[in-house]
This record gives structure tokens, sequence and C-alpha cells, in this order.
């Protein structure tokens, strides 16, 4: 896997930026790239399992207490970051000659009612808090509730003009509860992307959709396949704690709630419709909103707390006088979920081993191979370790509004959240694959370490849209999220997706995401060394990666570099 020759970044200094429609910025300059690459060989050789392993140890342990943002575990392990980023030799990257960025949460922790009462013309139904409803408030205040608010059905609650589709067709919706599917249609692979989920399929969509339309109450039908997860993570996920950054002027409505797929099914039932009918009339474009003939009340007390939690910035200057300027960002987020609810054995605390102190890991020891380097790449590179990612990926949106380079001048981002702690892969899985040039970059390197790079595997579930680089898309710039493979060497086809599929079962986003010393690292320092090739390549390119024409995010990236061209 190590016998690396030269061609990945000789070649891609000069040939691999040509399939975008648009000019890149830069003139070309002499190419360093093409000198160095033996030492750039020796430094991937700091990539290795040991030291992502003390890290994974470290900051999954107990004494972090699980890297809620703005506790005590969260500060600790900023803390432990920072300082293993200076042991490299990176420069503190954040304003004040800084390692952090720092950022105010709002905490909204909701009182849920144990009961939730929906009264239909002559009968009610009541559902139970945690198995059969998840609510929470939607704004930042005191107190949230709605009063004899009527349900409405409204499909998948999606307003796309470029796929000629409108849910609520200029219905008026406000003062009601939406009940709305999960995902984006996706039977047609003209639209919506087939079975890719796309923004508008993600539950963050759904609510602002349902906020958009003035309504009080939004209440998303849960299924595993919509939702890519058993209700379980949203029961874990939606207790407790929720932090947001502090509301600006956008529409929110004051509940926002889950109910199980069965539940809904009664639901509508006491109205006298049928569940899956109703599905099935809204797969279709003429669909319009049924009203359910049901109304109810829901009030909850709402504990405001605001806390603070950071970013952590480290730098490694670009070489290259005018470049230098120009920066390959690699993330992963540092936070987890903090103490929450204990699970059977009594265990509260969230450790995040695998999510995200694996990711964590993977970009400290790129860094340290960076800086192995006799030479700093021609751009620079920025390590960012970001907060709040669990709650709505909070740290990198502060960032990418607040970024400490321009947007155009942001070469590309590579994320990493969730290890690959298998064993060695015959592929990669790259999430945003077919997205951007750095497709190119990235597949020849992957075919250097005798692998192949996958589009995402689950695409149903959305990930491109779930981790830190998709904050990075939104402000236009080319992202990469590598995610481990499912084709183990040695192994049975199926048995690296039963591998994740086990993890995602039993422990995503429980008690039981905790280090466990048999974990092979052996994929992990494949795919860290996949990252570090691509992000060398792109920080020492004549030209800036763009996305592929017609790109969701084309546009933003040709705004983003028109102030700096
Ligand atoms: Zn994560």
């Amino acid at each position: 896997m190590n016998k690396f020759s030269s061609a990945v970044l000789i070649l891609s200094s000069t040939l691999l930026f040509a399939c975008g429609q648009q000019e890149a910025t830069n003139e070309p300059a002499p190419a360093a790239a093409d000198s160095g690459s033996e030492s750039a060989l020796q430094a991937a050789e700091q990539i290795e399992s040991e030291y992502m392993r003390e890290i994974i140890k470290e900051i999954s342990q107990d004494s972090y207490e699980g890297r809620g943002p703005g506790s005590r575990g969260d500060v600790k392990a900023r803390l432990y970051l920072a300082e293993r980023l200076a042991e490299l030799g990176l420069e503190p990257a954040a304003a004040d000659d800084s390692w952090e960025q720092p950022f105010d949460l709002v905490g909204v922790n909701s009182a849920q009612p144990d009961e939730w009462v929906f009264n239909g013309a002559d009968d009610s139904l009541t559902l139970k808090q945690w198995e059969q409803f998840i609510v929470g408030s939607g704004i930042q205040e005191e107190s949230a509730g709605l009063t004899d608010a009527e349900l409405v059905f409204v499909g998948y609650g999606i307003q796309a003009p470029e796929f000629d589709w409108d849910d609520y067709k200029g219905v008026d919706l406000n003062g009601k509860v939406l009940l709305m599917m999960n995902n984006d249609p996706d039977w047609d692979p003209e639209l919506f992307a087939g079975d890719t989920r796309l923004w508008y399929g993600r539950w963050d969509y759904k609510y602002l959709s349902a906020a958009r339309q003035g309504a009080v109450g939004a209440i998303i039908i849960h299924t595993s396949k919509s939702a890519g997860y058993p209700f379980q993570v949203v029961q874990t996920s939606w207790t407790g704690v929720q932090f947001e950054l502090p509301a600006g002027d956008e529409p929110r409505s004051p509940v926002k709630g889950w109910v199980t797929e069965d539940s809904a099914r009664e639901l509508v039932a006491m109205a006298g419709f049928d569940l899956d009918a109703l599905r099935e009339q809204a797969d279709n474009r003429d669909f319009t909103p049924v009203p359910l003939g049901i109304t109810t009340s829901i009030n909850m007390d709402v504990e405001i707390q605001r806390v603070q939690s950071a970013n952590i910035l480290g730098l490694i200057p670009g070489s290259d006088p005018e470049l230098k300027d120009e920066v390959v960002i690699y993330t992963a987020h540092h936070d987890h979920l903090g103490i929450g609810t204990p699970n059977e054995e009594g265990d509260a605390i969230y450790n995040g081993a695998f999510d995200n102190a694996t990711g964590v890991a993977q970009v400290m020891v790129i860094a340290k191979a960076i800086k192995a380097l006799p030479e700093a790449p021609r751009r620079s590179v920025l390590i960012a370790l970001v907060g709040a990612e669990e709650q709505g990926l909070l740290g990198s949106e502060y960032y990418a509004a607040n970024p400490t380079f321009a947007p155009g001048k942001i070469a590309a981002n590579i994320n990493y959240d969730g290890g690959n702690v298998w064993g060695h892969t015959h592929d990669v899985t790259y999430i945003g694959l077919g997205k951007s040039s750095i497709d190119q970059i990235a597949t020849m390197v992957a075919k250097e370490q005798g692998r192949v790079v996958k589009a995402d595997q689950f695409s149903d579930k959305g990930y491109f849209y779930r981790s830190d680089q998709f904050s990075f898309a939104k402000i236009g710039v080319p992202a990469m999220y590598l995610d481990t493979g499912t084709d183990f060497v040695d192994r049975s086809p199926e048995w690296g997706r039963e591998q994740q599929n086990h993890y995602t079962e039993v422990n995503y986003h429980q008690p039981s995401d905790e280090y466990d010393p048999n974990w092979n690292l052996d994929g992990m320092v494949d795919d860290a060394k996949l990252g570090y090739w691509t992000g060398l390549a792109i920080a020492n390119s004549d030209l800036l990666p763009v996305w592929n024409t017609g790109d969701e995010f084309e546009q933003l990236r040709l705004d983003a570099l028109a102030p700096v061209e």
C-alpha cells in the first residue's frame, strides 16, 4: 500500500483541473509539486496507527464526559487538541493568535410532556413520549407550545422549483401543525437524484420548510428507511439540551416533533385516513395538503442556557508567497453528545470514540505528516477541529459564516467523520464523489494505493449533508468527505456492510460508542494517507478544484470566486 510513485504529485499539478467549465482563478505558476515527492513519501510514513490510537483513547475516556458542547469535557478536549497541534508545530490560526475560534450556542432544553393528545371529530388519541413521540421547542424562549391547532398532512413538505415540485400548492398553512414524511421522492433518477438523499430529504430542511409556511408545529413521521436510522437515534439525539447558533431573523415554528410510523398510522386512522394511501398521494406532483380534521395542543417549559464552544484552528502556512493566501482545510468534529439518558447498563456518558475521535485522529495524523515535509505545500493548510457538529454542524457553520480565509480562497475541504476501525479495504468511500474535480485526484491516489474510490454506498442516508463538509459546500467550497470502504481484505463481500450496519444499530449515538482496543486501524491509515496525498496535490497545484458543471453548489462557488479574481 505504500509504494507510491511521484505520479500523483506531478500529474495533479498540471492536468487535473480541466474538467469544469469555469476557468480556475490562478495564473499557472512554476510547478513545484513534482519536486520533493520522495520527501512527501517519507513524510507519509508519519501516518501510522499508534499516534491515532493515542488520541482516540484519550478524548473518548469517561473523564471527557462525552465532549458535549460547552461542557467541562468540551473544554478539556479543546485544550488537549490545541496542545497536540502546538506540539506538532502548527500555528494558532484563530483571532489574536489563539487556537480557539469561540462561538456562542443557545442550549434549548424542552421539558417534554409525558403524553400528547390529538382530538378527532369524535375520538381522541394519546401518544406516549419516548415510545411514540419526541418533541422539542423550535424557538429560543422560556416556553413553547400551540393551542387547538389543526393537523395537516403535507406529504414530503418540499418546495423545489428546479424539480417542479411543490407540496403546498399555495394552501394557507399559517397556524397549522404539519405532519410530514421524511426523505425526498426516491423512485425516479431524474427527480431529487433518485434514491440519493438531497437537502430536501433532511429533517432540518423539513422544519425550516414548515416554518416558512407559518406553521406553528411540524411533526416528522419516522421510518428507519426514510431517516436512515432507527427511532432510538431520534430518542437519544432529541432529548436533553439541543444546541443552536443564536437565533437570527429566520422563520421558526414553536414545536418540532417526531412520531413513530405506527403512531402516525393510528393518528390518521382516527380521522378516517389510511397512511399508506396518503403517502401514495404524496408521491405525486399533483398532491395537495390534506387537512386531517384533528386538533392538538401542547405546551413545554423550556430551559434556555447560553454556552460557548470553539473550533480549534491550527495553520501550516504555505511556502509559495502568492498561493499561501489560499488554503486547503481539513476538518473533523471534536464534540459528541456529552452526558445523556443512561443505557440499560446505566452508562450515561456518550463517549463518541468512533464518532468522532477517529476522525479527529485522522486529521491530526495528516497534520503531523504535512509538518514532516521539509518544505510546506505551496498553499496553506488549515486544520479545523470543529465543535458542536452533532447539534447540526454548528461549529463548521459558524466557521463558514466567519471564515479565516475568504470562501473564494479556500481551495477545498477534506472532512473525516468516523474512521474505519475494521481493517484494510479494497475500496474507500468518498462522499461527494461525482460533484467536483477533486474526484480525479482522489481516484488516482486510491489507485496508487491499489484501491478504488466508491461513491456513498448508503446514498439514501444523505451523508453529504450530515457532516461538516456540507457547511463548506454551502459557501461554495469543493469538498470531500472520506469514509470507510465496505470491501474488506480477506473478508466476504457482505462483511463490511454488516459491521457498519451493526455499528449504526447498536452503537451509533449511544453510550456504547467506546474505544475498543481490538479496533484495527489499518484502514484508517490508508484513508488518512488518501486525504494526505489528495490535500497535498490540491495545495501544490497551479489551479483550484472546481465543482462539476451543473452541480448544486457550482453557482455558489462562482459567486465566492468573483470578489477575489
Ligand atoms: Zn460525527
